[in-house]
C-alpha cells in the first residue's frame, strides 16, 4: 500500500472515501479525489483511533482501516469476556460472531483464544470503482464472515489473476452466473458480489431474499458464480495501463496509440473480445470483423486467433464442461434486454423461462443479429448443450454505466438471480 494524501487520485482513494462514509464520517463525494473534505474525515478518523491526526493515510492509519475494509477483526479472548460484550463493543451481534466461528462454545471461552468478529457494516461496496483488488478482498471478507461459502478458482487470466468462483447451496440443480466478460461492464461484478452477500445474510438470518427462501434454494440447488471473467481488462479500464504490463507497447498500439482505456476497452489483456472467443459459429464472427474495421487485437470485437484461444474464455468453458449446468446467465451491460436464443436452437422452455425473467426484471426479451450473434458464451452453451442460456444486458446509457445505476440494476435482477436457480 502506498501512502495517500491530499491531491491523490484513483480507485484506492475512492475506496477509502466509501469506507469513511460507511462508518459515519463525511469525506465529501465518493469521487476518487483526495480533497480537503476527505483529509478532514481522515484526521477525524485518526483522532478517534488514537493516531496522529496528520490527514495522511500511512502505514498505521491503513492498518486501522484494513479490518474495516475486510469487514471483520481478529479478537483474542481475555479474562471475563463474553460473546455478548464483545459483540457490543464491535457493534456486531452474537449471531454474526457465532456464524463466523463455527464450533465456538460461547459458554466455554478460552483465554488467549482467537476469534473472528464481523462488523455490522456490509462487505460489498456498491458506490465505488470495483477493481479486482476490491473484489478479492470482498471475497476474503465474505468467506470469513460466512464460512459455509465455497470459494474456488476456475482459472487464471492472461496476467495470472484468479478467476474466482463462489458457490451458494449444495443441491443437485446446478446453475452458473458470470459477469464482466467485457471490461467496461464491471458493474455486473458488483451485481453478482452483492447478490452473494445478500443471499448469505438471508441464509444466516433465515429470512427471505426477494420472494424466495435461501434455505430452500440451498437444499435444492447449487448456484455457481464467477463475478469477474475479465479482471485484466477491468484493471486497464479502472486503473489504467501500468508500466510493468508485459503487453505495454502492444496495448498502446492496439488502442490506436492511446493510453486511455477507460472508455472503450472491452477486451482482455491481449486485445481479444472474450465474448467473441467461444466455439459457436466462431468463423462467422471472424468473417464479420472486417465490416467493423477490426483487423487484429483491439478494444472490441476481435475474436482471437481461434476459439477459446484466451485463458479466460477457456476457463469459463472448462468450468461449464465440468459441472453440467442446467442453466447459465452471462451478465453484460447495457440495454435492459435479455437474449435467449442462438440460431433457433433454444427450446420452447428456454423461451418460457426468458419470458419469466423479462416479467420479473422489466427487461425486454429479444434475439441478437449480426456480429453480436456469434461466438458468445451463451451462444456456445445453447449450441453445445441445448439448455437454457441467457445474456442479460443490465442498465441503460453509455458503457461504462455509472455506479449510481447500481441500486436500480440490483432491484431489477435480484429475483431473476433467485428464480433462475429453481425454475
Ligand atoms: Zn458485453
Amino acid at each position: 500500500m502506498n501512502s495517500m494524501k491530499i491531491g491523490d487520485k484513483g480507485t484506492q482513494v475512492m475506496e477509502i472515501q466509501s469506507l469513511l462514509k460507511k462508518i459515519g464520517y463525511d469525506p465529501g463525494p465518493i469521487d476518487g479525489i483526495f480533497g480537503k473534505k476527505t483529509e478532514e474525515a481522515v484526521k477525524q478518523f485518526q483522532k478517534d483511533n488514537g493516531l496522529i491526526p496528520d490527514g495522511i493515510i500511512g502505514k498505521n492509519t491503513y492498518k486501522a482501516m484494513e479490518p474495516l475494509l475486510l469487514g471483520y477483526d481478529q479478537y483474542t479472548i481475555k479474562q471475563g469476556d463474553t460473546i455478548y460484550e464483545i459483540a457490543k463493543k464491535y457493534y456486531s451481534s452474537v449471531k454474526k460472531i457465532m456464524t463466523a466461528n463455527p464450533g465456538l462454545n460461547p459458554y466455554n471461552l478460552q483465554i488467549g483464544q482467537q476469534i473472528i468478529v464481523p462488523y455490522s457494516i456490509d462487505v460489498v461496496d456498491t458506490d465505488i470503482n470495483y477493481t479486482y483488488e476490491v473484489m478479492k478482498r470482498d471475497i476474503e471478507g465474505l468467506k470469513v464472515r460466512y464460512p459455509f461459502l465455497e470459494v474456488g478458482i476456475g482459472g487464471k487470466s492472461v496476467l495470472g489473476r484468479n478467476l474466482y468462483y463462489i458457490r451458494l447451496g449444495k443441491g443437485p440443480n446446478k446453475v452458473f452466473y458470470n459477469g464482466s466478460h467485457h471490461s467496461l461492464e464491471w458493474i455486473t461484478s458488483v451485481l453478482l458480489m452483492k447478490f452473494i452477500e445478500n443471499f448469505s445474510k438471508a441464509y444466516v438470518d433465515n429470512t427471505k431474499i426477494g420472494d424466495y427462501s435461501p434455505r430452500d434454494i440451498w437444499e435444492e440447488s447449487s448456484i455457481y458464480i464467477m463475478p469477474m471473467v475479465n479482471p485484466d481488462g477491468i484493471e486497464l479500464v479502472l486503473n489504467g495501463l501500468h508500466k510493468d504490463n508485459p503487453y505495454y507497447n502492444q496495448l498502446i498500439e492496439w488502442n490506436k496509440g492511446s493510453t486511455d482505456f477507460s472508455k472503450n476497452w472491452q477486451a482482455n489483456n491481449r486485445g481479444v473480445d472474450l465474448n467473441h472467443n467461444y466455439d459457436a459459429l466462431w468463423e462467422k464472427s471472424k468473417e464479420a470483423e472486417k465490416e467493423y474495421g477490426v483487423f487484429g487485437p483491439g478494444p472490441t470485437r476481435y475474436s482471437g486467433p481461434y476459439p477459446e484461444s484466451e485463458p479466460e474464455s477457456k476457463a469459463v468453458a472448462d468450468f461449464t464442461r465440468n459441472l453440467d449446468f442446467r442453466l447459465v446467465i452471462a451478465y453484460h451491460t447495457q440495454g435492459k434486454v435479455i437474449y435467449w436464443n442462438f440460431q433457433n436452437l433454444a427450446s420452447q422452455e428456454a423461451k418460457t423461462i426468458g419470458q419469466l425473467f423479462s416479467k420479473m426484471s422489466g427487461y425486454a426479451l429479444d434475439e441478437t443479429y449480426g456480429i453480436a450473434s456469434y461466438a458468445g458464451y451463451k451462444d456456445w452453451f445453447i449450441d453445445k448443450y441445448r439448455k437454457p442460456g441467457y445474456t442479460i444486458e443490465v442498465g441503460k446509457g453509455t458503457n461504462p454505466l455509472p455506479i449510481e445505476q447500481f441500486d436500480e440494476i440490483y432491484a431489477d435482477n435480484e429475483n431473476v438471480l433467485l428464480v433462475a436457480s429453481i425454475v
